[in-house]
């Protein structure tokens, strides 16, 4: 990773296809073969790749339409996508979140090139099937924008969107501010109109998942994020404005007064979401540039996780930092499904403080199960030094805080329906005046030595030389 070119502030990408070909320029972006199966085939080849690849799939299943997935699929890609550094990344983010950047309307845009009244999804879109219990294709990666039935304010947010027949889509909306916005036009007897945005700017894709208040548009986030507004047109059949650069819209309504089964559906616990009755979109019209392009994030891969992750590190970073000017970096960890776990790294200057932060995490989000607090010269992008902390620096009679029967995520299975046990480890050294006794080792040099000049380039006919000498 540390070898790869990487991008400068100026040079961040300005659509998707703009960060693919910064993905294909860094030798991250893999090609399949035509004909990979877009019912599980194509999800497994983004399964293997998820760490380090994203994949283009130009030809799945024959569809005309190519498929993209693993947009960023580690954490410094959504920095790159957003052109700033690592370190800059959550302030980046809550500064765009403070400050958001309204989008502008404009007559026409890309999305809009070809027009589908006569819709059959499964037909004009190469929608994939991801992982093996799902119910069928799933549109995964789609922003779902709808528009408060009262005040026209716009909403974006990601759900997971089951076909259901050629113009229906069943849509999983948990209780946000989609929902909010459904019950509003529901009660009054009409559909909510509403539009899924699929292939846009990462910029977009993590706006979305700003957790912000009810009628804060996130597209302004977006807007803010990517340092200029957002380009939106208004859609064919309804009033809800999406980005003009996207590759892919689905127009439609959320029906009142409709329920239908939803599900199973891979989630980002890594286990499924069961199937139940559930809202129904009815599509109006599909929409989409010449040749589009379309992007689906695998339930549970890390392209899912790390797009979660990384608004919610912001959000609980800011949160830490009002009470604890100390706090100095937080990070959700990917095998705690960048929702669980947290690791908090802090410059320790009592020795209590850690439980207070502790205690603190927990009432940040209610998803956070564990909290663990790593001094400053702790990596905790690294899970085995965090590890280590808790290894060298952690007693459990003395530095453990349980607390039982609080409100936790109702997608961990372990809970009492979402009722579980909050768990806080201290793994910072206690403050000492003997300056060796938590003093890490180091070898000196070894950051600066330059391995291109200190080993031989043929490092084979090196050894077969030498053993020839020994003989
Ligand atoms: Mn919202």
């Amino acid at each position: 990773m540390s070898s790869e070119p990487r991008l400068r502030p100026a040079d961040a990408p300005a659509d998707l296809r703009a960060w693919l070909a910064a993905l294909a320029a860094r030798g991250a972006l893999a090609v399949a073969r035509d004909n990979l199966s877009l019912i599980d085939e194509l999800a497994a080849v983004a399964k293997r790749t998820e760490r380090d690849k994203a994949v283009l799939f130009p030809r799945p299943s024959g569809h005309d339409i190519p498929v993209v997935v693993n947009l960023f699929t580690q954490r410094e890609w959504v920095a790159d996508a957003l052109g700033v550094s690592d370190d800059a990344l959550l302030p980046h983010v809550l500064a765009a979140a403070q400050d958001p950047l309204p989008w502008v309307e404009v007559t026409s845009g890309a999305a809009q090139e070809v027009v589908h009244t006569e819709v059959d999804l499964l037909k004009q879109l190469p929608i994939p099937k991801h992982n093996e219990l799902d119910s069928g294709p799933y549109i995964t990666a789609g922003l779902l924008i709808s528009r408060n039935p009262r005040t026209g304010v716009q909403n974006v947010a990601i759900h997971r969107c089951q076909i259901s027949g050629p113009n229906r889509i069943g849509v999983l909306l948990l209780p946000r501010h989609t929902l909010a916005y459904y019950r509003m036009a529901e009660e009054a007897g009409e559909p909510l109109e509403i539009a899924i945005a699929i292939g846009v700017h990462p910029a977009l894709l993590l706006a979305s998942q700003a957790i912000c208040a009810l009628d804060e548009d996130e597209m302004g986030i977006a807007g803010a994020l990517l340092g200029r507004p957002v380009e939106m047109v208004k859609c064919k059949t309804n009033g809800v404005r999406v980005p003009a650069h996207a590759e892919i819209v689905v127009e439609g309504r959320i029906l009142p007064k409709v329920r239908e089964p939803e599900g199973p559906f891979g989630e980002f616990p890594q286990y499924y979401g069961p199937r139940a009755a559930r809202e129904v979109i009815a599509v109006d019209a599909v929409t989409h540039r010449r040749h589009p392009i379309f992007h689906t994030i695998v339930g549970g891969s890390f392209e899912h996780l790390v797009l979660g992750g990384v608004p919610r590190e912001a959000t609980l970073l800011q949160h830490l930092k009002r009470s604890f000017p100390n706090v100095l970096d937080v990070r959700l960890t990917r095998g705690g499904t960048c929702r669980y776990h947290l690791v908090v790294k802090i410059d320790k200057t009592s020795n209590g403080e850690p439980k207070n932060i502790i205690l603190g995490a927990f009432g940040g989000h209610y998803d956070v199960k564990q909290v663990v607090v790593v001094d400053k010269d702790v990596d905790i992008s690294s899970a085995d030094e965090i590890e280590w902390a808790i290894a060298t620096r952690f007693q459990a009679d003395r530095d453990m805080v349980v607390v039982g029967g609080a409100q936790g995520s109702r997608l961990d299975p372990s809970t009492d329906d979402g009722i579980g046990a909050k768990l806080g480890l201290d793994a910072t050294a206690p403050l000492t005046d003997d300056p060796l006794a938590f003093r890490r080792i180091h070898v000196k040099g070894e950051e600066e030595v330059d391995l291109s000049t200190a080993l031989v380039k043929d490092p084979n006919a090196a050894f077969a030389r030498l053993v020839a000498q020994l003989s």
